[in-house]
């Protein structure tokens, strides 16, 4: 009998209850006891509906992160937080979150200020975890207090339990050693609690534990190997089975090592990786279980029943009940209910199955696989029907455009003439001085923006109306600027409340759900828009605002776009094409836009690629492909224009060494990024690889409340300049302005002003 389990659920609650909770009780709305309820009951209902699986997950729930959680189970929380008194829950925010010093004197009991913990992405996912701090002297101690409680509640409900917890060599690698030791050099002492760990949940009864090792998934060096060995050597003595899981992705060359861990059980990521699975299978030892992730907890999109079970019944015969079931990877990726969904259009909603739905898929091919494909003859048939309906609709297929990409060619995207030609155009066009000086696009967004534009979604305000006080938002940040003294103005993005949306919103093919949620950190959650058909674009979507913009001043306005590699990666995307084709789409309509602004005489235009870095593939051996076709869709998007036309492009991060090829590759004329926290090194990438067109250093870091001096950003771009040659560096904060205040946004543009003009006397 085919056992079905669940690696994870959503744990921000149907209605984002998590967060509405975690944010109360951190302004002391609210308090711990009703934080510790709120968790009980999302964690009691999270539980009652996987109540038809064979084993569920316990454990993964979070207040903030699993793998922060783990650091606390393993007693490995930074040094900087030890020794402050009062309650374990607000130091487990502190690493977290941070403290300040002035929000600390406001907590009773606590002693100062502290740095929060580093977060960075969970593998290729947008999920943003705590990174584990290491030092050569770090030791570990067991609290397995919160797994412990929370398989008691478990146990209370009469759940199957399966504790979950992230496995020793996934944890180290994804920590950072601070002093810059080995980490494998704390392997050992981590293993002796991590048995110990396994040893408490044995004591409690508990037969199988799931053990996360998602790092198998990637390219793992010997040493690393190495680890895997020596832990589940060392683990095997373990009263309890454990079920290593890998997701996210396939093991190909780690395929051997993962089969023979000596441990009980395999779960693997069956999604799109079937040839993978058939070669494991291969040499994958009979009496242990695999466990198939066969439905795609990354993605909104029904499973192929019928072709998942044409598939798994040779499998299942052959396996018997060492053959397990459960989505790819955890459910934390997906929104929690479809059910929700009262907006969404009909047919586009048949197609769809969220993290509730993508359970009762797994309980429907139990059935399949337990009882015959008879006993659940009315579930796969609609299934079946909903897949077709989604084929044949006219509304996923354009065939316009769908010509439109086949006849891409290399002309496309390639500029009529060299960098250097064309900035000697650009500048006898815009006539701009030495450091010019931008911003990257957004202004604050105000409480009476927001309000305004509520409104006219909510249809309480007229269009006209909605137009009017637009148009005086921009007014406003126009005339700022201008005052301010700024050389290329933006016109403030008043009418957008996300970059990706505000595109998605207008173009032919996108669909959006009103509570699909997903967990980025912490209390923050996205909610990406559908990408369902052919992408195309109806009319103009930003023509008309920008050029009102320009229309109220002399100084050249940028055009504010959102470049196709990020409107992708930023949105789920259908799983019926390669993500390449559907990017060249979006290139395509972005293009059409960047024609536009440039017919109505805009003659500088931005394309936003915040999000090109994350959508490389977690094998490095995968980057090329994507880097390639990421750079082609952007360019496509871009080089359409005259020489004159100034294109700039913005990414905000930093590390540019290992694409600083591609990034060059994309020829934008001016680049700007995220780099005033690192004090300029991070442009010694673009300086060793001699890049050749014009880069505006971010000397403001916007993410701080602080206002940088004059003097501090005069010393930033000296930095900068002895990297780059001054004639092709520009001045501009590290990102937009939206999350700021106006009284912080305009000392410092004035502070940034004065500086270009400091450095251009100076020159
Ligand atoms: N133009 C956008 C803004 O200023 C860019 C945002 C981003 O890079 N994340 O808000
Ligand atoms: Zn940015």
């Amino acid at each position: 009998m085919t056992t079905i389990h669940n690696l994870g659920f959503p744990r921000i609650g149907a209605r984002r209850e998590l967060k509405f909770a975690l944010e109360s009780y951190w302004k002391g709305e609210s308090s711990r006891d009703a934080l510790n309820a709120l968790g009980a009951s999302l964690r009691q209902r999270h539980w009652e509906s996987q109540q038809g699986l064979d084993l569920v997950p316990v454990g993964e729930f979070s207040f903030y992160d699993q793998v922060l959680d783990m650091s606390c189970t393993l007693g490995n929380l930074p040094q900087r937080v030890h020794g402050f008194h009062g309650d374990p829950l607000d130091n487990y925010f502190r690493v977290a979150r941070g403290r300040s010093t002035e929000s600390a004197e406001r907590h009773q009991g606590c002693c100062g200020g502290v740095a929060a913990g580093e977060m960075t992405k969970w593998f290729d996912t947008n999920y943003h975890y705590i990174v584990p701090e290491f030092t050569s002297t770090t030791t570990f101690t067991l609290d397995p207090s919160r797994l412990l409680e929370q398989l008691a509640e478990a146990r209370q409900q009469g759940v199957k339990a399966k504790p979950v917890i992230i496995g020793p060599v996934t944890y180290l690698a994804l920590g950072k050693a601070k002093d810059d030791s080995d980490k494998l050099a704390l392997l050992p002492a981590l293993l002796d609690v991590y048995a110990q760990l396994l040893d408490t949940l044995a004591g409690q009864g508990v037969e199988w534990v799931q053990v996360d090792e998602p790092i198998l998934v990637t390219e793992l060096d010997q040493d690393w190997q190495h680890a895997f060995n020596l832990a589940y050597h060392q683990l095997k003595a373990a009263r309890v089975k454990l079920l290593v899981a890998t997701y996210f992705g396939q093991l190909q060359e780690n395929r051997y090592l993962a089969a023979n861990l000596p441990v009980a059980g395999l779960h693997v990521d069956a999604v799109g990786g079937q040839e993978d699975v058939l070669a494991l299978l291969n040499l994958f030892p009979d009496h242990k279980v695999l466990s198939l992730g066969v439905i795609d907890g990354r993605n909104i999109w029904k499973t192929d029943l019928v072709a998942v079970l044409d598939w798994l019944e040779p499998i299942a015969a052959r396996r018997g009940d060492k053959l397990w079931l459960a989505p790819s990877c955890s459910l934390l990726h997906v929104p929690v209910d479809l059910g929700s969904e009262q907006q969404l259009d009909a047919e586009i909603k048949s197609w769809l199955a969220f993290a509730l739905q993508k359970l009762d898929e797994l309980q429907v091919l139990a059935h399949a696989l337990r009882g015959g494909r008879a006993s659940v003859q009315d579930a796969l048939a609609s299934n079946a029907a909903s897949l077709a309906s989604r084929r044949a609709s006219t509304r996923v297929t354009n065939p316009a455009v769908q010509q439109a990409v086949a006849a891409i060619d290399a002309g496309l995207g390639a500029r009529k003439s060299g960098y250097v030609q064309r900035a000697a155009e650009q500048a006898a066009l815009l006539k701009l001085p030495a450091y010019p000086t931008t911003t990257i696009g957004s202004f604050p967004q105000t409480a009476q923006i927001r309000q305004a534009r509520g409104a006219f979604k909510a249809g309480t305000l007229d269009p006209d109306d909605y137009k009017r006080a637009m148009q005086e938002e921009i007014a406003r940040s126009v005339c700022e600027q201008e005052a301010l003294g700024l050389d290329v103005l933006v016109h403030g993005e008043a009418e957008r409340n996300d970059m990706v949306e505000y595109f998605g919103e207008q173009l032919e093919g996108y669909a959006f759900s009103q509570f699909g949620w997903v967990q980025s950190y912490g209390s923050r959650c996205v909610k990406p828009p559908i990408l369902f058909g052919d992408i195309s674009r109806p009319k103009a979507m930003t023509v008309e605002w920008i050029a009102y913009a320009q229309s109220l001043t002399d100084k050249p306005m940028k055009g504010m776009l959102t470049g196709p590699v990020t409107i992708l990666n930023w949105s789920f995307v259908r799983d019926d094409q390669p993500r390449s084709l559907t990017c060249k789409q979006l290139a395509l309509a972005i293009r059409a836009e960047v024609l536009d602004l440039e017919q109505a005489g805009v003659r500088v235009i931005q394309i936003d690629e915040a999000a090109l870095r994350e959508g490389l593939p977690l094998r490095k051996s995968q980057w090329k492909t994507y880097l390639d076709w990421a750079v082609d869709s952007f360019r496509i998007a871009a080089n359409g224009v005259q020489d004159q036309t100034q294109i700039h492009t913005h990414m905000c991060y930093s590390e540019f060494n290992d694409i600083i090829a591609s990034i060059a590759g994309m020829d934008a004329d001016v680049i700007t990024i995220e780099t005033s926290r690192s004090d300029m090194e991070l442009l010694d990438a673009f300086d060793d690889f001699n890049y050749p067109n014009e880069i505006g250093p971010g000397v403001y870091d916007i993410h701080s409340p602080n206002i940088p001096s004059q003097a501090h950003i005069v010393e930033l771009m000296t930095k900068a300049a002895q990297r780059i040659p001054a004639a092709r560096l520009w001045i501009n904060p590290d990102c937009g302005l939206k999350t700021r205040q106006w009284e912080e946004v305009l000392p410092a543009l004035s502070n940034m002003v004065a500086a270009a003009r400091e450095l251009r006397q100076a020159a």
